[in-house]
C-alpha cells in the first residue's frame, strides 16, 4: 500500500490549500520523498498532519495544548481560518486495507467548535471503526510507522507497556 498523494487545507502553517504527490517510482528509483526547507518552515508539520488524519488523540504527539491548534492560527498576511482538514490517498491496489477499493481516501477534519470528524472514501465514518480497519492494515500512530524528529530511539526509552503496543501494531495484534 502506497501513500500517493496528501492534501492539507488550514492545518498549522498549511492556510491555503496544498497538495503533495508521493510518486511510486521517480527516475527509475523506487519512491522515496524529502521534503527539504529552512528550520521551522513547516516540514514537521506535514508528518503531523498524517498523524492526525490517521487519528491521533494525543494533543502532546502533535506538539499542541489545545485541539484547535492544528488549526491555522493566522499570519501578517492571513486571518486565522475556522477549520482544517487533511486527506491522505493510498493506493490499495494490494488490498493491505481490507476493502474493496483500488484507491482509499482517509480524511479528517476539525473546526474551532471541537468537532473532528473522520471520512472513509469522502463518507463519514466512526473513528472507532475506522481505527478498526487501520489496525487491521497495521497502521496506527502508536507504533512506528511514523517516527519523528528526536524520537528515532523511541522503541529503546519506551517502557514495556509501551513497547508492546507498538510490537503489537507492527505484527497486527492490535485489534
Ligand atoms: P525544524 O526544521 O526547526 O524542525 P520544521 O520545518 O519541521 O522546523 P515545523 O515544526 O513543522 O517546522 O513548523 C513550525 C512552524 O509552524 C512554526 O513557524 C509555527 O508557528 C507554525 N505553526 C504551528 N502551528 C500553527 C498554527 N496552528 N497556525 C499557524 N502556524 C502554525
Amino acid at each position: 500500500m502506497i501513500l500517493e498523494r496528501l492534501e492539507i487545507q488550514g492545518f498549522k502553517s498549511f492556510a491555503q490549500k496544498t497538495v503533495l504527490e508521493f510518486p511510486k517510482e521517480n527516475r527509475g528509483g523506487k519512491g522515496i520523498t524529502c521534503v527539504v526547507g529552512p528550520n521551522g518552515s513547516g516540514k514537521s508539520n506535514l508528518a503531523d498532519a498524517i498523524r492526525w488524519a490517521l487519528g491521533e488523540q494525543s494533543l502532546k504527539t502533535l506538539r499542541g495544548k489545545k485541539s484547535e491548534d492544528v488549526i491555522f492560527s493566522g499570519s501578517d498576511k492571513k486571518a486565522r481560518l475556522g477549520f482544517a482538514e487533511v486527506a491522505l490517498y493510498f493506493n490499495n491496489e494490494s488490498r493491505v486495507l481490507p476493502l474493496e477499493f483500488e484507491e482509499i481516501v482517509i480524511s479528517r477534519k476539525a473546526d474551532r467548535s471541537g468537532l473532528s470528524e473522520y471520512y472513509l472514501n469522502k463518507a463519514e465514518v466512526r473513528f472507532k471503526d475506522l481505527a478498526g480497519i487501520l489496525a487491521q492494515a497495521r497502521l496506527g500512530t502508536s507504533g512506528l510507522l511514523i517516527v519523528s524528529q528526536g524520537d528515532s530511539d523511541i522503541l529503546i526509552k519506551s517502557t514495556a507497556q509501551e513497547r508492546r503496543g507498538m510490537l503489537e501494531e507492527v505484527i497486527g495484534l492490535r485489534q
